[in-house]
């Protein structure tokens, strides 16, 4: 029931038999600021409250068909009936009605005859009583409802009694039945978790010694429950120094521990392979600084990744790529679990696989926070990579994958986390550079030469517009008929800022920039164009021989660039040979027959460049679309000396023959060289023996000169010598 406000007039049933009696009773409450209204039954009392719900209900005992504690009985069944103030006026003041009318629910009770006088004051008082009982009940509705929606409880200590009152909501968060009753302290802190027990201990004496208001955190287990996370404020009731009372709440926050500790996890740890992320191992590697700072020790930073992830991501697809990475992690965990190598971390017992990281992608991290030499973590590296180098069966594909591992130690090589970690990266990048030794030791020496390379890059970015590039032409010699056959184009950079540079150093960077593609077009049109100029010269050189890189060769619009060129600068695509290395075609046989047919498509050669350093074997070759190979330099150096380099230099010949291909080989320096592979029926030389690479202009007056001379063709390689030496050489 609602409160009444000051100037509303309570409204009131008077249920009652005799006419007069309820005359008198309205007369009197009318009278005392209430509205009235009537009933002469039980059963019309009964309806009339359902219609008007009074505020309280005035009811005469002895009526005729149902009596008055019947109709109180009903009334308090019915809807609205709870609460509402019933006021009994009885006949006669003996203890049997009385007692009557309380067990039929009535809230008070009036004796007849009733003085009329007071009547009003009486139901006054009774309305007042009852809507402060009735406020009661809600507010402890309430205050139930917010304790149970926050899962919040109450409890309070009597000091000097040692008793403790708790509210049932305490017992529903720490899941205990409600009928172990709770008296003393001791028992109330035998739910607390045990490891947590004296911790609440120390904090319950010191909340009632020092008073005050504090809180804790503990977790609880009740008998069969699941554990929780309890949190608890409580505040003293002092007097003087003495603490009286203790009051405290206490509410379940398991949940909200829950979410803060997923949220730990997303902000610390890689959700796909579950370990510990940049963040988290950074603070462990400063942790781990700080310590070995401490005991003068030394400790590494491992930095790892996939060689080729890239490509097994791209051509089995990201599942098996996320699948590669969560069995790299797997493995790497697995490797630090079974370390016999760094005793004394085993010692220590911790979970190793916290001192694993992945940054992103497929870098990885390991911290060995305590190594007695370098040495120790070289040994690591050396097991992660005997272990990542198995294969694994990932959905049914067999993934062979190797990893990179640079390290850098501490306190040799950086002191702070971020150093190391950038260190031990770049460490690694040497380490896949030169893939023979799959892990490296950092050392200042890269830092040093990785400043050199961004110099460099600068500098090649412009490169072109500066008008820094040029071709030099080295000939080529057809070693039967004796005639130039062709020449090879090969690129040159003066740099205004770093001079000279050979195309060995800056065409690795040109191709991992991508610089390359510009690049590589500029000299495929200078080429062509110089040629076209040489050929409409009418001098009789078969072809242009034009260097390929394998990041030009895998541009989707590598064929077309080539046409374009030819197009644009008119050479027949006869006159035009594109050198590819033999790694190109190992990568991607597939894509490689499909772009070499397009090329082939148009009219140009194909060569092999460097043909005999990779393990092409000759069945492998004959689906390639290829015209040449061309004997790498390595070989030809010794092929008179070195029983190997001339049983592979005849190889090649003998295999070139079979398959109809032409042979060329490279970097033939003497007479020695040349006579053997005249005498094994290689086609074509091309070395310092016959010309270094020369400029634009010294070729254009070589070929001139060859032109109008005409040798006979036994001396014609001796005659060549001749022309050569006498022009100026170009590095
Ligand atoms: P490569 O294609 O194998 O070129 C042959 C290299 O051997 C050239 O070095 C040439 O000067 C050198 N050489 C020629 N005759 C002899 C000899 O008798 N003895 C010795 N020891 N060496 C000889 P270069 O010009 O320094 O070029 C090095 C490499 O750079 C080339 O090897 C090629 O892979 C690459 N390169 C050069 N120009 C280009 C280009 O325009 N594009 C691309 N993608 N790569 C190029
Ligand atoms: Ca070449
Ligand atoms: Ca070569």
């Amino acid at each position: 029931m609602d409160a009444l406000s000051a100037e509303e007039r309570p409204l009131v049933l008077v249920v009652d038999d005799e006419d007069y009696m309820r005359f008198l009773v309205e007369e009197s409450l009318d009278q005392a600021g209430f509205d009235v209204i009537e009933a002469a039954n039980g059963e019309e009392g009964l309806k009339l409250f359902q219609e008007r719900r009074p505020n309280v209900v005035l009811m005469d005992v002895m009526m005729p068909g149902m009596d008055g504690f019947e109709t109180c009985a009903e009334l308090r069944k019915s809807p609205g009936g709870v609460h509402v103030p019933v006021l009994m006026i009885t006949g006669l003041e003996d203890v049997d009605s009385i007692n009557s009318a309380y067990s039929a629910g009535a809230t008070d009770f009036i004796a007849k005859p009733i003085n009329y006088e007071l009547l009003g004051h009486r139901v006054r008082y009774l309305l007042r009583a009852s809507s402060a009982i009735n406020q009661l009940i809600n507010s402890e509705r309430r205050l139930a409802d917010a304790q149970r929606i926050a899962r919040m409880g109450y409890w309070d200590w009597d000091a000097e009694q040692d008793a403790v009152h708790i509210s049932p909501q305490v017992y529903r968060i720490i899941g205990i039945p409600e009928d172990e009753v709770i008296t003393s302290f001791d028992q109330f802190l035998s739910w607390v978790h045990e490891n947590d027990r004296m911790q609440v201990r120390e904090w319950f004496s010191e909340a009632s010694t020092l008073g005050g208001q504090t809180s804790i955190t503990h977790r609880s287990n009740a008998p069969g429950g699941s554990e929780s996370y309890i949190r608890q404020q409580v505040e003293a009731v002092c007097e003087g120094d003495k603490v009286l009372q203790l009051y405290g709440t206490l509410q379940d926050i398991t949940e909200l521990h829950e979410a803060e500790a997923r949220i730990h996890k997303l902000a610390y740890f890689d959700s796909l392979t579950g370990l510990p992320n940049r963040e988290l191992f950074k603070e462990r590697v400063e942790f781990s600084v700080d310590v070995a700072c401490r005991h003068g020790r030394q400790m590494a930073l491992l930095f790892l990744d996939l060689n080729k992830f890239k490509r097994i991501n791209d051509t089995l697809g990201h599942r098996i790529g996320d699948l590669l990475l969560i069995s790299t992690a797997k493995r790497l965990s697995q490797c630090m679990r079974s370390s016999d190598v760094v005793t004394r971390e085993q010692s220590m017992n911790s979970d190793r696989s916290e001192n694993l990281a992945r940054l992103g992608g497929d870098e990885f991290t390991v911290l060995l926070s305590e190594i007695d030499r370098s040495e120790d973590a070289g040994r690591v590296a050396k097991r992660i990579i005997d272990t990542l180098s198995q294969p694994v069966v990932l959905e049914g594909h067999e993934v062979f994958t190797t990893p990179s591992v640079g390290i850098a130690v501490y306190p040799a090589d950086g002191d702070t986390a971020e150093e190391l970690t950038k260190n031990a990266d770049m460490a690694m990048y040497y380490a896949k550079r030169n893939s023979k030794n799959l892990y490296q030791f950092y050392n200042q020496s890269m830092n040093e030469s990785a400043l050199r390379r961004l110099t460099v890059e600068n500098n090649l970015r412009k490169a072109l517009e500066r008008d820094e590039m040029t071709l030099v032409y080295q000939p080529q010699l057809n070693v039967l008929t004796g005639q130039v056959s062709g020449m090879e184009a090969l690129l040159r950079w003066d740099s205004a800022e770093l001079g000279n540079l050979s195309p060995e150093d800056f065409i690795p960077l040109a191709e991992e920039t991508g610089l390359i593609i510009p690049i590589g077009e500029w000299v495929l049109r200078t080429a062509c164009t110089q040629a076209k100029i040489w050929r409409d010269k009418g001098y009789g050189f078969e072809r242009i021989a034009v260097n390929v890189s394998a990041v030009q060769f895998a541009e989707n619009d590598f064929t077309p660039l080539v046409r374009k060129v030819l197009e644009e600068t008119g050479l027949e695509p006869g006159a035009l040979e594109l050198e590819v290395t033999e790694s190109i075609l190992m990568q991607d046989a597939d894509q490689a027959v499909e772009t070499l047919n397009h090329l082939k498509n148009l009219g140009v050669n194909i060569a092999i460049d460097d043909f005999g350093t990779g393990y092409s074997s000759l069945s492998y070759l004959k689906q390639f679309p290829i015209d040449r190979l061309k004997i790498d330099k390595a070989f030809v150096r010794d092929v008179d000396s070195d029983a190997d380099d001339a049983a592979i230099a005849m190889a090649v010949i003998a295999m070139a023959g079979s398959m109809n291909l032409k042979v060329i080989a490279e970097g033939v320096e003497n007479d020695e060289q040349l006579n053997f592979l005249k005498d094994k029926r290689c086609d074509e030389i091309q070395g310092f023996l016959l010309s270094k690479p020369i400029s634009s202009a010294d070729m254009d007056t070589y070929l001139h000169s060859l032109d109008v001379s005409n040798w006979d063709s036994a001396k014609i390689v001796e005659g060549h010598f001749e022309k050569l030496s006498s022009v100026n050489e170009v590095k």
